[in-house]
């Protein structure tokens, strides 16, 4: 049985979900201990529990310490099958954290898949379902599966309720990609959503948008939602080249203000324009596991996180590759995953 240790690195979410997904996957039983020790509340919550519900479902496998607040549990992967699979966070947890964690099993299952997450569909320190749909999965798509993903309904913290419907064909055998050069840009675009607020909060955001990127008005859009999809605010940013599609995220947040939620979005997408690398910091993360995955394939990014660091370190506890790392110049690194010798 593979042991991970949760507090390692990051010590946050991510180890445990990484090795649901590669244990599922590679058949190897794993006990995790001190599951998020670096987050302030330890342990697991309601997204992280469905995490491990919805792999036990796809592989049929055995989980055992597995309740809200757990540091420990052990889990041993049986059979993957696709099927139609729904599960509910019950809280605005992120449903596209738990779609990651089961998406590697059904991407390579025999058969196709639907599945309904209910629960949070743009929170803060999480991929929102605008960046899995224009960014992560066009890229898994060009791997060989085909998985489209339905927003059906928002869900915002704290309210959460929103609802996402995922079909996945699968492949049988994944196709490694590089990501080595950043394309001239061909497509841009920023939208600010709110649903159930002040008109005048989005107004806000499209002005600083405007004034930070000097995008003209024509990229620049305000979506209103009804009223019982909220309340919530979020502001995305869509960079576009021939190869990829990065986007950029700002999170409303009770007592932050407009302004500071496109500012830091808007900054955030200006840094990586600048850079003139492809893949920016969470593609990196997300992409190194279905990368390992397919024995190949590599891209250049910007700063490595720590979130990257660490899923690498966990990825190779379940895998035969190395996930190797070079620093070129000026904070540019280049991701490159190699058999083990
Ligand atoms: P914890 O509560 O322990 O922090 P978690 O389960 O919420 O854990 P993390 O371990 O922090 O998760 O992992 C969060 C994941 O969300 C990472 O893969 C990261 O790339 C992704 N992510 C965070 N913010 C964004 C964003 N703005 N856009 C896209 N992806 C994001």
């Amino acid at each position: 049985m593979i042991q991970i240790d949760g507090s390692q690195g990051e010590g946050g979410g991510q180890i445990l979900r990484t090795s649901l997904s590669l244990s599922m996957i590679t058949g190897q039983p794993f006990r995790i201990d001190n599951i998020r020790a670096g987050r302030p509340k330890p342990g697991l919550m309601r997204q992280h529990l469905t995490s491990v519900e919805a792999a036990r479902a796809v592989c049929s496998g055995g989980v055992f310490g597995a309740a809200l607040g757990s540091t420990s549990l052990e889990f041993t992967p049986a059979k993957i099958r696709g099927g139609e699979f729904t599960f509910s966070i019950g809280t605005a947890g992120s449903t596209t954290l738990v779609l990651q964690t089961i998406l590697p099993a059904l991407i390579t299952a025999s058969t196709e898949s639907e599945v309904v997450l209910t629960g949070g569909t743009h929170n803060i320190h999480a991929p929102s379902t605008d960046f899995l749909q224009r960014a992560f999965l066009p890229l898994i798509n060009r791997m060989g599966p085909s998985v489209r993903l339905e927003l059906e309904r928002y869900g915002f913290f704290p309210a959460g309720g929103g609802r996402i419907r995922v079909h996945v064909e699968p492949t049988e055998r994944l196709r490694p990609i590089e990501l080595m050069d950043a394309s001239p840009i061909s497509a841009r675009s920023a939208t600010a959503t709110i649903v159930g607020l002040p008109p005048s909060i989005a107004t806000r955001e499209i002005g600083v948008l405007s004034e930070t990127l000097g995008w003209p008005e024509e990229c620049l859009q305000i979506r209103q939602l009804t009223q019982d999809e909220g309340p919530g605010n979020v502001v995305s940013i869509d960079v576009g080249r021939q190869e990829i599609t990065e986007v950029f995220t700002g999170f409303g947040e009770r007592g932050v203000s407009a302004e500071k939620v496109a500012g830091k979005a808007a900054k955030d997408a200006q840094r990586y324009i600048d850079a003139g690398v492809p893949v920016w910091r969470y593609l990196a993360d997300q992409l190194m596991l279905p990368l390992a995955l397919a024995g190949g394939g590599g891209f250049k990014t910007g700063r490595l996180s720590q979130h990257s660091e660490t899923n690498a370190e966990v990825i190779e506890r379940f895998l035969p590759v190395r996930v190797l790392k070079k620093c070129l110049d000026k904070g540019v690194h280049h991701v490159q995953i190699a058999p083990e010798l």
